[in-house]
């Protein structure tokens, strides 16, 4: 690609004024990384669209089954010596990997807010996470890394010492395609994996290219990291299916999970999926309702609604209900939806034609026409959709059964704790929240939901800590006998008399 063709376009993107200024790009080409070099396109190039204009400012290729076969193939390679490096030189390479973020700092926030179509509070957070993460991966590498054992027979020194699982797969969705990508990646490397990634298709930029050209700099020994932009049919597939992939990590929508997951029983190896959830915001009678009313906006609306902790069900007890509503309708219809360069935007547009589509047609229009009142919202302007709250939403209309994943706000009116309670636990969540005056009250409640994650007013997620060793590395068990013991008679080599 001619870097002019991009460049006009870059510069009429962020020219007029009340735009963010930002390092311009001339345009960026996303290229395989395989085995530690940048390889040409084996396929016509895809162009990357700056969410908001619409318009190309990258491109991309279609990585090939055979590129991925060479990736897998480095990265088996690689991983042993990698593995064996001392913990110190994985720690420089890992912070080098963090700083090589760092010093881009301004070109990729502006990267990630035209890739993602999220505000420059959202990239904010998104490379913050990804520089964290990795920070966090180089101190947790030094941790405990195995245990002692109980003697089970005298003289044996038994110790369990967690080993690398060895070369991961690691899909990621568009979301958040450089912190979700980096949640894996990290402490994949940091623990001593090799890693081959496959960015989203909308987002190969922040979560395939920036990340190879970082950990090149960062020096990442050829093969234990390699990038395959590409669709999830093709190369997603030939990734998955790859034999010497030991694990599959995987960040998505349930449908392919469910895919990934037979794939990966028939051929009885792991994968670890994260997939979406439809999550649930309670506001019992005596909550705050100023407080309750702005985390159910952040919690919603935050990327649109794109996120897979997105509350997508509110559900309000009658004695709170007329109070939340219009405090929350208030807050929603004043929110500023537009191209977030600007820097007067609180929200941007959604991703694709096709998932507007998706909540619009199949969940919003569905749900008006069965019922529910649209107190703010429901309409669009292009992928500018006007965040949208719903009144006398029943737990049968698709905006309360379905994962929404859109900026909208179902409201359901319920007469008891116990009614909100039933309607939460119906449906798989993530994270919920429980507003209330009373926090032992919030406490009782959430000791009966069922989700992993619950908060007592407020809403809040985050990835990493301790569980990241165990998720990836596996344990092996290392007995030394160190005494002579006696073995059964007959396996004992005497001859007989
Ligand atoms: P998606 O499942 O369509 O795509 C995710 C990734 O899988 C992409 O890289 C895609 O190319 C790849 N893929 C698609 N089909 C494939 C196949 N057959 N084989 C191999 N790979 C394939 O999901 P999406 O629309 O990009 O993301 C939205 C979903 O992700 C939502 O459901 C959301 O809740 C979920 N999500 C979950 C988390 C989490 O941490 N649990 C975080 C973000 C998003």
């Amino acid at each position: 690609m001619s870097s002019a063709a991009l460049s006009s376009v870059t510069g009429a993107v962020a020219g007029g004024s009340g735009f963010r200024e930002y390092v311009n790009h001339p345009g960026y080409e996303v290229v395989a990384y395989v085995d530690g070099g940048f390889e040409p396109p084996p396929s016509d190039w895809i162009p990357v669209l700056d969410k908001a204009a619409g318009v190309p400012f990258g491109r991309y290729a279609n990585s090939s089954a055979e590129q991925v076969h060479r990736a897998v193939t480095a990265a088996r390679r690689a991983q042993p010596d990698w593995a064996a490096t001392s913990s110190t030189t994985r720690q420089a390479v890992l912070r080098e990997f963090a700083r090589q973020l760092e010093i881009r700092h301004d070109e990729l926030i502006a990267l990630i807010i035209r890739e993602t179509g999220g505000t420059a509070e959202k990239a904010e957070e998104e490379l913050g996470q990804s520089v964290t993460q990795l920070l966090n991966s180089a101190t947790q590498l030094t941790e405990n890394a195995g245990d002692i054992l109980p003697p089970y027979k005298p003289g044996k020194i038994s110790l369990s010492r967690a080993v690398p699982l060895g070369v991961i797969g690691l899909i990621v969705p568009w979301n958040y395609p450089m912190s979700l990508a980096m949640r894996a990646l990290a402490p994949g490397l940091a623990y001593g994996n090799a890693v081959v990634l496959k960015p989203a298709e909308l987002t190969p930029i922040a979560g395939g290219q920036v990340l190879a050209e970082a950990a090149h700099a960062a020096g990442v020994p050829a093969g234990v990291f390699s990038v395959v932009p590409g669709d999830g049919q093709g190369t997603g597939q030939a990734l998955v299916r790859h034999p010497s992939v030991d694990l599959v990590h995987f960040t998505g929508s349930g449908e392919v999970g469910r895919q990934i997951a037979a794939i990966a029983a028939a051929s009885m190896r792991p994968a670890q999926l994260e997939l979406g959830g439809d999550n649930a915001f309670v506001v019992l009678e005596d909550a705050d309702i100023d407080r309750a009313a702005s985390c159910a906006v952040w919690s919603s609306l935050w990327y649109q609604g794109q996120t897979c902790i997105t509350t997508g069900r509110h559900i309000v007890l009658r004695g709170a209900a007329q109070a939340f509503t219009e405090a929350v309708a208030d807050r929603v219809s004043r929110l500023r939806v537009g191209d977030p360069l600007r820097e007067d935007v609180d929200l941007g547009p959604v991703i694709t034609e096709r998932q507007l589509a998706r909540f619009h047609d199949g969940m919003v229009a569905p749900s008006v026409a069965a019922g529910a009142r649209v107190a703010t919202g429901g309409t669009r302007d292009g992928l500018f959709y006007a965040p949208t709250v719903l009144t006398d939403v029943t737990p049968d209309m698709p905006v309360f059964t379905e994962e929404i994943f859109g900026p909208v706000m179902p409201i359901t009116v319920v007469d008891t704790e116990d009614e909100a309670l039933a309607l939460v636990n119906r449906h798989h969540s993530m994270m919920n929240s429980i507003f209330t005056g009373d926090h032992m009250r919030g406490l009782a409640l959430a000791s009966r939901l069922a989700s992993n994650e619950v908060h007592v007013n407020d809403g809040y997620a985050r990835h990493g800590g301790e569980g990241q060793q165990r998720a990836f590395t596996r344990r092996q068990w290392i007995g030394v006998q160190t005494t002579d013991v006696p073995y059964p008679a007959w396996a004992e080599s005497r001859s007989p008399g």
